[in-house]
């Protein structure tokens, strides 16, 4: 077996125990002649998977008794639809700080479902800063305020979140799920894809206030509507078992390693590394990110020339360091250090940098 170190921004690699354990208990899972994915999601055995999935989302947050825990399908790209659908309704209104792709993209859908206030637009500046979080206006009428707590394409992360008093913060966390501390009961609602931090591809998790479901209005159909998710625990109908099963797996091995303290750390020293590598040959690589709000997940990095970056992408996959391109919208190099990329690997790219900076510089 030979594994490299994949910087791939989604999917994206996955802690090795957790793959291991999966492999391991694959064919037959706790003697009962079947795999997970063979066998009722009513079962005795898948229940308690579902059941421990969501408990440790709800044990490394310390998310208080009166959320939920949801895990949905259709990605992280459903919540643009269910959320405004669900907390906004027809016609009524909301906040959002548009701070990159997948900020724009959630403006697009909650547009066709009511007004949507920009109360921040960073396309001018390429998005590349974000507001501070004190100077942010709420609108009183708004149904929620949304932001996106890390800008995946972009690189860009939000170090603080603004405080929106009566009106619900509803975050889309995708690509920093569970690599820090966040304080749950600030937040009206939290979403994310799985792929990037929790799991693989094929649910979303969503975790929801209490008093929110109750804006669910009768006439949605029932995959869209929380309150119907929320009262069955998510098994109103066929869960994702497959992917909810890695998440328990992906999870059980970030709170074996020290839960959000050990995410924090890890975090700090990935990016420390390259970042530091970026500083040291600060000619060669450049960051178009404002350094107040740089991602600690998504470190993007721009090289002298296009054939440069082109070469650099090339020369780390033979050393082993896969997923290195920037994303098509923007190009140049991107470097996507989750939760499960070992400290390692980003020593690895930070080696690489350095002695491509002083082949080519
Ligand atoms: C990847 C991503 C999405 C979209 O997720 P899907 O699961 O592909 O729908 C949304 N928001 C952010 C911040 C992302 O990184």
């Amino acid at each position: 077996m030979n594994r490299i170190f994949n910087f791939s921004a989604g999917p994206c690699t996955l802690p090795v125990p957790a793959l291991e354990s999966a492999a391991a208990e694959f064919l037959e899972f706790q003697g009962k002649g079947m795999s997970l994915i063979e066998m009722s999601h009513r079962s005795k055995e898948y229940d308690a998977v579902h059941m421990e999935a969501m408990d440790l989302v709800r044990r490394l947050y310390g998310v208080p008794d009166n959320y939920k825990i949801l895990f949905l399908g259709g990605g992280a790209t459903l919540q643009f639809s269910m959320v405004p659908m669900n907390l906004m309704g027809a016609g009524g209104q909301c906040d959002l700080t548009l701070t990159g792709a997948w900020a724009k993209k959630a403006l697009a859908d909650a547009k066709k479902i009511g007004t949507v206030n920009v109360v921040f637009d960073g396309s001018d500046d390429n998005f590349m800063s974000l507001p501070e979080a004190g100077n942010l206006k709420v609108n009183e009428g708004a149904a929620y305020f949304h932001v996106t707590s890390n800008e995946t394409i972009g690189g860009v992360q939000w170090k603080s979140f603004p405080d929106t008093g009566d009106v619900p913060l509803v975050c889309d966390m995708s690509s920093d799920f569970v690599s820090r501390h966040i304080d749950v009961s600030k937040f009206g609602l939290i979403y994310a894809g799985a792929q990037k931090n929790a799991g693989p591809a094929g649910t979303s998790i969503v975790i929801i206030r209490d008093d929110l479901l109750e804006r669910s209005s009768d006439n949605l159909t029932a995959y869209l509507n929380y309150s119907i998710h929320a009262a069955k625990d998510s098994m109103y109908n066929t869960p994702p078992v497959f992917p909810i099963y890695m998440v328990m797996k992906t999870l059980k091995w970030l709170e074996d390693e020290g839960g959000l303290v050990a995410a924090e750390k890890m975090a700090a020293d990935r990016s420390g590394l390259i970042y530091g590598a970026m500083a040291k040959n600060s000619g060669f690589y450049n960051s178009p990110v404002n350094e107040n709000c740089r991602s600690l997940m998504n470190i993007v990095f721009r090289l002298p020339s296009e054939d440069l970056e082109k070469t650099f992408v090339a020369q780390a996959l033979e050393n082993g360091m896969s997923g290195l391109k920037g994303h098509r919208s923007v190009g140049g190099c991107r470097a996507s250090v989750y939760n499960s990329m070992p400290v390692a690997g980003a020593q690895a790219l930070a080696d690489f940098m350095d002695e491509f900076a002083a082949k080519n510089g």
